[in-house]
């Protein structure tokens, strides 16, 4: 279900906002969307600095877009707008192209309404944000408070609900979204009859998954590297050749200060401090204390087309460098390439290499080396190992299951169509 998806898929940008850092309001951390497909299926995206530029002028709120080379990961813990256990990354290979001709039963909006008075069991759930509706009873000013946690003032105005059981509700919006509530429009307009607001984003649930949908695609079964010049995969789709591995051989030009990281024993990723001890980063594995130093060697490398970098981890780093780890560390201070490292520069290396998982992340393009086919003596160059006996490491083979589902949650979601309603949305950050 998680993975770089190539496929395209058509949907309306229902909602689009900015998020920026608490603690410094000039900085944007990501850009957030909420997306709904013609079958009102919804999933949260994100855009992350420095991409954030590009799609900005891209996308609006409410148009219909084929958007295609995302990634698809496990939704985020905390603070999901919709219901969906998986949530779309943009990256730089991502395409977003606009759908003119708008079939007209493609939903606009989607929410999840939680009735008043189950509210106060929400409170402290930080799981989801919270959807609520009601009739307008009262729309205050907007005014300039002091918040405890804040040193500067900050402008708030809160909008009185009532639900269809008579319980009442104050909603307080803070900053732009006091600011761009339409309150004189909704005064004016309930002379003549109730005005429902509702207010999506605000507060937190937890909620069950449903599977709605199911994407896949097909992969081939085995693949067979071949040889390839530098420039001739540099450039290629990281998307449609994710799992392809090539051949080069290559000269290592420069070497990267940091050769180790702290590798969590469960699931090899970067365990970073955590109080006296170290937690792992991966937030689907999330262990505490079980670490190990682990090779991630950086180089870069090239051939008479160019170069780009080439990453190596734990044992065929240990096969280049011909030392373990925890030697190295042990016998090197801090921060130092150690000799056996250096002395890597100016070899000549051919290497089974594929797109690392990083690159479409990052959007810096670099290369996995899963094997070391062939060292490649100097002024002496060695005709290429034959495929044939190499080929425990030139073919991969691909389990059948290694198709991409995601199962993205059915959410209610209608049109309020009564002359009488309206519907205005608000989101974070508001309190309820
Ligand atoms: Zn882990």
């Amino acid at each position: 279900m998680v993975g770089n998806y190539s496929g395209c898929l058509c949907i309306r940008a229902s909602r689009i906002w900015d998020f920026y850092d608490p603690r410094d309001e000039t900085k944007l951390l990501h850009i957030d969307l909420v997306l709904i497909d013609k079958e009102g299926n919804s999933i949260h995206a994100q855009i992350y600095p420095p991409i954030t530029e590009m799609f900005k002028p891209l996308i609006k709120e409410g148009s219909v877009y084929n958007i295609s080379f995302i990634q698809v990961k496990k939704s985020n813990r905390m603070y999901k707008p919709v219901k969906n256990d998986i949530i779309i990354n943009f990256t730089r290979w991502t395409t977003v192209e606009e759908v003119v001709e708008v079939p007209t039963a493609f939903p606009v909006i989607t929410y999840s309404l939680t009735p008043i008075d189950k509210l106060p069991s929400h409170v402290e759930d930080r799981e989801y944000f919270t959807d609520v509706i009601g009739t307008v009873t009262g729309i205050s000013g907007v005014s300039p408070v002091r918040p405890r946690s804040q040193q500067a003032d900050t402008l708030k105005r809160t909008v009185t609900i009532r639900d269809a059981s008579n319980v009442s509700l104050d909603v307080v919006l803070w900053v732009e979204r006091a600011t761009s509530f339409p309150a004189e429009q909704l005064h004016k307009d309930g002379q003549n009859s109730p005005q429902i607001v509702i207010f999506v984003g605000t507060l937190v649930r937890s909620y069950a998954v449903t599977l709605a949908q199911q994407l896949a695609y097909n992969e081939p079964n085995t693949f067979v590297a071949e040889h390839r010049k530098v420039s001739d995969i540099k450039y290629l789709h990281p998307f449609t050749n994710k799992k392809t591995e090539w051949l080069v051989t290559v000269k290592v030009m420069k070497i990267d200060k940091s050769w180790w990281y702290n590798s969590c024993k469960k699931c090899l990723k970067t365990a970073k401090p955590h109080g006296n001890t170290f937690k792992c980063t991966n937030h689907t594995c999330n262990t505490i204390g079980a670490i190990n130093p682990r090779y991630k060697l950086a180089i870069t490398a090239g051939d008479e087309t160019g170069d780009t970098e080439f990453i190596l981890f734990g044992r065929i780093a240990q096969r280049l460098i011909k030392r373990t780890v925890d030697a190295l560390i042990a016998d090197n201070p801090p921060r130092f390439i150690p000799d056996e490292i250096t002395r890597l520069l100016e070899k000549v290396f051919t290497f089974n290499v594929s797109f690392t998982e990083n690159t479409i992340s990052s959007g810096n393009v670099s290369f996995q080396v899963n094997a070391i086919v062939a060292e490649i003596d100097d002024g002496n160059p060695l005709p290429l190992t034959p495929i044939g006996s190499q080929s425990s490491s030139l073919v991969l083979s691909q389990s059948a299951g290694s198709s991409v589902q995601a199962t993205p949650e059915k959410d209610i979601t209608f049109t309020l169509t009564s002359p009488a309603t309206r519907t205005k949305r608000a989101r974070s950050p508001a309190a309820l």
